[in-house]
């Protein structure tokens, strides 16, 4: 039932209507199963009823029942191949018709012909007669070439065809064509944490999860590591995008199971719309990309759809990049200390706070600068420069007060933080134990062993070492004991209702008694209020940073805050407790 390779819409003599409904269905399977032709049936939907298995072997996903013609044959949304098409749906004699093709890909032409339920395509395999080895062999290779073996998901060749084939499909019955970029949050930790084999997993998984979404006219594609892709045809869109992106988040919100441990990975993803947002596949990418940073700004785990104003984000960022890098030249930088109150009054030492002074902007506070400095390898040289220059500060102080000072995940990753604050506290003169070095648990995550390692050899030099922000990230109980750690710090999210949320007491309560309990100290974040430093006090936390107890100075007024010590901060405190 080979079609004569017949060229652009010629005639062909063969019936031009089957009725699939009166085959024995069992034949029918058979048939399918073992058919050497890249065969498929579609109703008067244009829908996809039967197909050869080996069209499932060449076009993976996009091959399931309900999948509508053009998902398969994007080239049919092309109107002079839909002309042709149409023709033979509507009753005309069944024709050959040549595929458009995209720059270096052999001629492709397909037979269709109609059926008593609507159409039937035969995709011709190209000329030269190949045996049916061959033409196996054949078809094993172009399946390797345009899926992802790890997932099955097509791959990132294939994408990049897909997504011009429906860029060019573009005006026909459907006008637009939807682009998600899907990524993956917190995949690096997995990978890193729990080994590669447990990434590949999660990856699998993840993809599942994908392709368990899709719906007809959606195909998933594995676009790079964590990055996967979802192309959409002829959808009502935006809605359709949106609905299937909502979809996605949600589908990642519960837990992977990856060797019997639950891991949370969220997705987010950024959405572009051809052709309003591009006319061609990179374009189209570009903006999808766009899209997709703007969701992991907005706190991952959500999606965004491109618009203009993203571009305008993205250029101020590209501007405070260029800056940042001067700006530790230029003296832009500055520090500024906060103090550490231990109950009733004591001040015990600083918070050592990076501030930015932009010449055009203003102060720039670190949660903006510090993730930029971080992805341009900076924050190892700045960081450099705060332990440096909260340590001299720390001289001009009274000797019994401490000074913390913030390390960044790169400067772990660099091999060299050991020697960096040795030979900063051999320069400086400062005793170590003046000094405490604060980490997150994102810290922890990298590398773990190696960071055990330079948690020890710091501990060794006499440096204390705190867990800032605990509590909001993975707040995992194996670091506190594998690791040691003099102080821990509770994030301000659970001191800022502590004074209304039973659970946030629970929550706060029990990490003073199990740091206790280890023979850790505790720091409170945050504390706003003479409520929340009474309620902190009475359940013996050890120690209360806060804008209640005193805001960040920068070193001239921490000067004079120490000089007028029992600083206004020790004050306040005592004043609640006598309030008590
Ligand atoms: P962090 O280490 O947890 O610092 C405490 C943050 O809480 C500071 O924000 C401080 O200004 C703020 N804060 C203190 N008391 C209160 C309060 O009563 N209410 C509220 N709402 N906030 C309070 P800041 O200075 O914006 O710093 C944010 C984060 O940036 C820091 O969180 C730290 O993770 C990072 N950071 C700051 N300086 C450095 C640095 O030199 N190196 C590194 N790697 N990170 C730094
Ligand atoms: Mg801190
Ligand atoms: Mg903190």
């Amino acid at each position: 039932m080979r079609p004569e390779a017949s060229g652009v819409g010629t005639k062909s003599e063969k019936p031009s209507s089957i009725d699939v409904s009166r085959v024995d269905e069992a034949l029918l399977a058979d048939l399918l199963a073992n058919t050497t032709e890249l065969l498929s049936l579609y109703n008067r939907d244009f829908r996809l009823t039967h197909y050869a298995a080996r069209l499932k072997g060449l076009y993976g996903d996009a091959v399931v029942p309900g999948a509508a013609i053009w998902e398969i044959y994007p080239s049919f949304l092309d109107t002079r191949c839909r002309d042709e098409f149409l023709r033979v749906f509507q009753g005309g004699s069944a024709a050959s018709i040549e595929l458009p093709r995209s720059s270096g890909e052999a001629p492709r032409s397909v037979f269709v012909f109609g059926t008593a339920n609507g159409v039937g395509i035969i995709e011709s395999q190209g000329q030269g007669g190949r045996s049916a080895a061959e033409e196996q062999e054949h078809l094993i290779l172009l399946h390797q070439a345009t899926h992802d073996v790890l997932t099955g998901l097509q791959n990132r060749r294939r994408f990049g065809e897909r997504l011009q084939e429906a860029l060019a499909a573009i005006g026909g019955p459907k006008p637009k064509a939807a682009l998600l970029q899907i990524d993956l949050d917190d995949f690096k930790s997995v990978n890193d944490t729990l080994g590669h084999g447990a990434g590949d997993t999660l990856l699998q998984l993840a993809a599942g999860r994908i392709r368990d979404a899709l719906q007809d006219g959606e195909s998933a594609y594995r676009y790079a590591g964590d990055e996967f892709a979802v192309i959409q045809l002829g959808k009502e869109q935006p809605v359709e995008a949106e609905r299937l992106a909502g979809t996605l988040v949600k589908a990642f919100k519960d837990p992977f199971v990856i060797n019997g441990i639950p891991v949370f990975v969220g997705s987010s993803i950024g959405i572009a719309f051809g052709p309003e947002h591009g006319t061609d596949g990179e374009q189209l990418m570009k903006a999808a990309d766009i899209a997709l940073y703007a969701a992991k700004t907005d706190g991952r785990g959500c999606a965004r759809t491109f618009n203009r104003s993203m571009l305008l984000l993205l250029e101020q960022r590209e501007n405070l990049r260029r800056s940042l890098r001067t700006a530790l030249e230029r003296g832009e930088l500055y520090i500024e200390y906060q103090p550490l109150i231990r109950p009733p009054s004591s001040v015990i030492g600083f918070e050592a706070l990076l501030r930015w002074r932009h010449p055009e902007i203003g102060i720039i506070p670190p949660s903006v600068f510090i993730p930029i400095a971080e992805a341009d390898g900076l924050m190892d040289e700045i960081g450099r420069w705060v332990l440096e220059q909260a340590c001299r500060q720390a001289l001009a102080w009274p000797s019994w007060l401490t000074v913390a000072v913030n390390l960044s995940p790169a400067q772990f990753l660099s091999g060299s933080l050991t020697d960096t604050v040795a030979q900063i506290i051999d320069a400086v003169g400062i005793r170590a134990d003046r000094i405490e070095l604060e980490i997150t648990e994102t810290v922890l995550l990298e590398k773990t062993i190696d960071n055990i390692d330079t948690l020890n050899t710091l501990n060794v030099l006499g440096i204390r070492i705190s867990l800032d922000d605990f509590g909001t990230y993975y707040s995992s109980l194996s670091y506190l004991k594998n690791f040691p750690f003099d102080t821990l710090k509770i994030d301000q999210y659970f001191i800022k209702d502590l004074e209304i949320d039973l659970k946030s007491q629970t929550i706060v309560r029990s990490i003073i008694k199990l740091a206790h309990g280890l023979g850790i100290s505790v720091t409170a974040e945050g504390v706003e209020t003479s409520a929340q430093a009474r309620w902190l006090v009475e359940e013996h936390c050890d120690c209360l940073q806060g804008n209640f107890l005193g805001v960040p100075l920068g070193a001239e007024a921490t000067s004079d805050f120490i000089r007028r010590s029992p600083s206004k901060g020790g004050r306040a405190l005592e004043e609640s407790n006598r309030a008590l």
